[in-house]
């Protein structure tokens, strides 16, 4: 009995546990990290639609 298999995002700066919303998620070898809404937002790396702005490398 296994049940999906549910891919598992870590954040890259904070370390955040499958946040619910995320940028730049990448899988390698099952292991996945991404990084989470709240990190670029503090870091002013999103424009006021909520995505990243230009030029911005996660
Ligand atoms: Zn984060």
């Amino acid at each position: 009995m296994s049940g999906p298999l549910l891919p598992r995002l870590t954040c890259r700066k904070c370390g955040k546990s499958n946040p619910a919303v995320y940028f730049a998620p990448v899988s390698v070898d099952g292991i996945g990290t991404c990084i989470c809404f709240v990190c670029p937002e503090a870091r002013g790396w999103l424009d006021r639609a909520g995505d990243l702005k230009e030029g911005v490398c996660l």
